[in-house]
């Protein structure tokens, strides 16, 4: 491999202004393939729990700790790879009270175990590290550590690395395709600031060397780039939810500076949650709380710990994506990253790829939430409003086992994608519970897109692979070609893959009758009079064109 990368794996929220790339090579090094494919070091043993305990040394912007993990055996082999991403470095890797011996390859550490490792049992080593890690250019983009300080002069600090992976700043698997089934997450910060994590805190250990530890257990399965540490001068409250499945703890962290305004804004995640339980099912996280934590970042979707940092404004740092104004009736933030709750945390994904099924969704979960409060209309006007966004410049679906996520577009191009399969279908009953059926069926999985995709086919009775292929694999928008010969109304499907067969909701005439027609890319004929024109349903995401 050459070491050209082009990547653009930072697109994690919405939003990303004009990184993009129209370049249609890539060139992948020897390093993102070890990051993004699952290989032989890896395959072989299961992760089960991390320890990850970590100091903070704010003055020097330096960390040190170790992650225990414990995984279970899968295959009897020897060799294993952690992840841990220069210039962090590893000092030792312990198992069973013995030192073991490794090589370091670039951001991957091999390491050659002693002890048998035997099909079906349970062992755990722990791999000891320090080092100032990746400050981030541009979080959460371009994520890693955030080291601020607030109004007041206290530290405000926090970690954000969807993309760029959670090995640059813990020592652990940096591949989705596997979570550990729980994990304690054990911060040491100077006394005076508070961290909070992922799950729920156990407890908090004082220290005579003037830190503090907190303990925060996660009790459930838990992607890499869902942990974090927000450690900051926070105050914090509560309140609880009745929902779905009974209780559900809210906790929320602010800066001390920023209590009333986050006390006023923050009110906006009880209706969210109510509307996303209707749409989705049960918030997934029960055992681990829902938590809204103010960050130095615009904002993230860490797992039962969503980060927030849109200056208690609606809208997108103020601004309505969608330009039709319902974008301003709420939060983006709190909407969007929440959103994540059940579309990249409880439903994730295996190969960044696949991003569109945590981003593609939770644009969607926009426009539900729209629709849930303001109506019908309103939703569907904010899903093709953001359609002004859309820049078709490549594939949504990236290239697998490389690390590699696909154009920006797996926001509003992909939210459309989902408005036009709910048309399709036809049934929003049905549409309600494949979205429900989704979460449950997949419940705390990872998956390959193409199992989503299978799902709604299924589920829908509708064969969908063309219509996923049309907006997830190829650029074109198709367009509805049609012409009047004489009374008769001629309509193919062009500009599209082979065999693209998309049912279409057209009004005949200005003002006449709906029609649904069932175009291919063969010309097809309905013997009709006096048509005229034809316009096509505008919650289609699609072109018409009218050719001699
Ligand atoms: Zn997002």
């Amino acid at each position: 491999m050459i070491n050209k990368r082009f990547k653009t794996i930072g697109l994690l929220i919405c939003l990303f202004v004009s990184l993009t790339v129209s370049a249609q090579k890539y060139a992948f090094t020897h390093d993102d393939t070890l990051r993004g494919s699952i290989t032989p070091e890896r395959i072989w043993w299961d992760l089960a729990y991390y320890h990850l305990q970590v100091k903070l040394n704010p003055a020097d912007s330096a960390i040190s700790g170790s992650t225990t993990i414990r995984y279970r055996v899968l295959q009897p082999k020897q060799m294993m790879q952690v992840d841990l991403q220069r210039p962090l470095k590893i000092q030792k890797i312990v198992q069973d009270g013995r030192e073991l011996t490794f090589r370091q390859d670039g951001n991957a550490w091999f390491v050659t175990l002693q002890k048998p490792q035997v099909t079906g049992k349970t062992e755990s080593l722990e791999v000891f590290y320090e080092g100032q890690p990746k400050k981030a250019k541009r979080a959460p983009w371009d994520g890693g550590f955030v080291w601020r300080r607030d109004k007041a002069g206290q530290w405000f600090i926090a970690t954000a690395c969807q993309g760029l992976g959670a090995s640059a700043w813990w020592p652990c698997k940096d591949h989705m395709y596997d979570e550990p089934d729980s994990m304690l997450i054990s911060v040491t910060v100077p006394k005076g600031l508070t961290d909070v994590s992922n799950g729920r805190l156990r407890r908090v250990t004082e220290h005579n060397d003037g830190t503090h530890t907190f303990d925060w257990f996660v009790g459930n399965p838990i992607n890499n780039y869902g942990v974090n540490l927000n450690v900051g001068d926070y105050i914090h409250w509560s309140d609880t939810l009745q929902g779905e499945k009974g209780r559900l703890t809210m906790d929320f962290y602010a800066l001390r500076e920023h209590e009333d305004s986050a006390r006023r804004q923050f009110q906006q995640a009880k209706p969210m949650l109510k509307a996303f339980e209707h749409w989705f099912g049960p918030y997934p996280f029960y055992e681990d709380g829902y938590k809204l934590v103010e960050t130095p970042y615009l904002g993230m979707e860490h797992q039962s710990s969503v980060t927030y940092g849109n200056r208690f404004r609606n809208g997108y740092l103020g601004k309505d994506l969608s330009g039709t104004g319902f974008g301003l009736l709420w939060d983006f933030i709190i909407i969007h990253e929440s959103g994540h709750e059940w579309f990249a945390n409880n439903i994730t994904y295996k190969d960044v790829a696949d991003m569109w099924v945590h981003e593609s969704f939770t644009n969607y979960s926009e426009n539900l939430y729209t629709e849930y409060y303001y109506g019908k209309d309103a939703g569907a006007a904010y899903v093709t409003g953001c359609r002004a966004l859309i820049r078709n410049d490549r594939p949504i679906v990236g290239i697998y086992n490389v690390n590699h996520s696909g154009s920006g577009d797996m926001y509003y191009k992909g939210g459309n994608l989902l408005h036009t399969i709910r048309q399709i279908i036809n049934n929003d009953v049905k549409w309600r519970a494949i979205l429900r059926g989704m979460n449950k069926t997949f419940y705390h999985q990872t998956v390959d897109g193409k199992q989503i995709e299978k799902y709604i086919s299924q589920q829908s009775g509708i064969n969908l692979q063309k219509v996923f292929d049309q907006y997830l694999r190829d650029t074109r928008i198709p367009t509805l070609e049609y012409k009047v010969v004489g009374n008769k109304l001629q309509y193919r499907w062009a500009n599209c893959v082979s065999g693209f067969d998309m049912p279409l909701q057209v009004c005949l005439n200005a003002s006449g009758p709906n029609q649904r027609l069932m175009p291919t890319t063969q010309w097809q004929t309905l013997e009709k009079t006096g048509v005229k024109s034809l316009t096509s349903d505008s919650d289609y995401y699609v072109y018409v064109k009218q050719v001699k």
